[in-house]
């Protein structure tokens, strides 16, 4: 199954639960616009390099489209898709007044001078400007983007409500960098008494940029024992628990987490399978299958990544009894305070680090408490019951039209 079929398959199992028309099912399948070109670059030895660039445009009935740009090796047109799809269900679940969108661009990040780098997420915005525009589709950053590549695309099209996800200096919100995590941890706490977990629970967390060391820090700050941790190169395990700031510090200095003293190094495979009380996917998609999930260990999944769970894994996890804390509720503090970046811009407003964290909370722990209303009313899981309520919002937010 590929990242777009998995959508489709989450959102078949929710709708499954209560009647919807057919004509909704089919609207809500299928993305309303794709975006998908060629661009050359020069390179700074004078080579021209072709690079595929996308945004897929999944649905704007409640609001203008909205989701990160992501630049990886592995981006293609089903996996922005479904990234995109996953955006409109997210945005609603939170109940913002935005639709579901997402970006990228097929290349590593790692292979490129900054000017180059520069060049391209320019052509990206220069393809992109018939079709983006602050009550169109707000984009964002995703894995390997950055405040510095969202001010870009904000000056080429000389408004800060363009996109979100920019640097403070050039209208981004105080919040945004670690929103991701602290509304991640807001659904935790919210959860938490359904999970049973004391103060002292032991994590393990895949993936240590943006969201996952955000995450990994406000754990360890909070007393849990985070006994694992990896990044692309690999990951370090003590079960005593890692020194987060400290491991921090070492991934600044060398560029990886393995290989820091007091810890063993683990492979990704590994990570995913030590004991834990909770496992937190940070990085990509597809990561637990039905290859892996009867060796998971944890009780809780928390899914801060983008589909990091595979249907047919769901399917042993929930069987297993494992509850798996799904995508678009753990991680949409991101679009959140995306969204209130966004509305700053258009009301030319500047909210204080208070206004935004206070909103944040206030958002996730709905969200959280809708979906576990829809859980236990239905008796169901925490995914079918997200797309459920995601759902429900869309339905109701349908063009007459359409
Ligand atoms: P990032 O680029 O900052 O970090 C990604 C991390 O994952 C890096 O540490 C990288 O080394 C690691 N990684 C990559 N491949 C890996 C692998 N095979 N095994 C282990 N680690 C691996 O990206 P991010 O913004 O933190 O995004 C991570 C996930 O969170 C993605 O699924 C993204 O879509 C999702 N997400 C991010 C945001 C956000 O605001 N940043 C919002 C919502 C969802």
């Amino acid at each position: 199954m590929n990242p777009f079929e998995s959508f489709h398959y989450q959102v078949d199992r929710a709708a499954a639960l209560r009647p919807f028309s057919e004509d909704f099912l089919r609207a809500i399948q299928m993305p309303m616009r794709e975006i998908n070109q060629m661009i050359s670059v020069t390179m700074d030895d004078g080579s021209v390099r072709e690079f595929n660039v996308y945004r897929v445009q999944h649905n704007n009935w409640r609001g203008p489209f909205k989701g990160g740009i992501r630049y990886h090796a592995q981006v293609d047109i089903d996996e922005v898709r479904a990234l995109a799809a996953w955006m409109t269900m997210k945005t609603a679940v939170v109940g913002i007044p935005m639709g579901g969108g997402k970006g990228g661009v097929t290349m590593d990040p790692k292979t490129l001078l900054p000017r180059e780098r520069d060049a391209i997420t320019l052509a990206w915005a220069k393809v992109m400007k018939p079709f983006i525009g602050p009550t169109i589709d707000v984009p964002a950053p995703d894995v390997n983007t950055n405040s510095h590549d969202m001010d870009i695309i904000a000056e080429e099209f000389g408004h800060p409500a363009v996109i979100t996800g920019k640097s403070i200096e050039h209208g981004g919100s105080l919040g945004r960098d670690t929103a991701t995590a602290m509304g991640g941890w807001f659904v935790f706490e919210a959860l938490r008494p359904t999970f049973g977990l004391d103060e002292h629970a032991t994590l393990a967390l895949q993936g240590f940029g943006n969201a996952g060391a955000n995450f990994a820090t406000l754990a360890f700050e909070h007393g849990l024992k985070v006994v694992a941790v990896s990044d692309s190169s690999g990951g370090v395990y003590n079960s005593e628990g890692l020194d987060i700031p400290a491991l921090s510090a070492h991934k600044k200095a060398t560029g990886k987490v393995q290989d820091f003293s007091g810890a063993t190094n683990i492979t990704n495979e590994e990570l995913l399978e030590v004991k834990c009380d909770v496992l937190v996917p940070a990085a990509l998609e597809g990561q637990i299958t039905k290859n892996n999930a009867e060796r998971i260990q944890a009780k809780v999944v928390l899914e801060l990544a983008n589909g990091p769970t595979n249907p047919e894994a769901d399917d042993i996890l929930f069987a297993r009894n494992i509850m798996v804390v799904p995508d678009i509720l753990t991680n949409a503090g991101g679009v959140t305070v995306s969204y209130f970046e966004w509305e700053q811009n258009m009301k030319n407003e500047r909210w204080t680090a208070e206004d935004v964290h206070t909103k944040l909370k206030e958002t996730m722990e709905s969200a959280a408490k809708e979906i576990a209303d829809r859980k236990a009313k239905y008796n169901t899981d925490f995914r079918r019951a997200a797309f459920l309520l995601a759902l429900e919002r869309l339905e109701a937010a349908m063009p007459k039209t359409a």
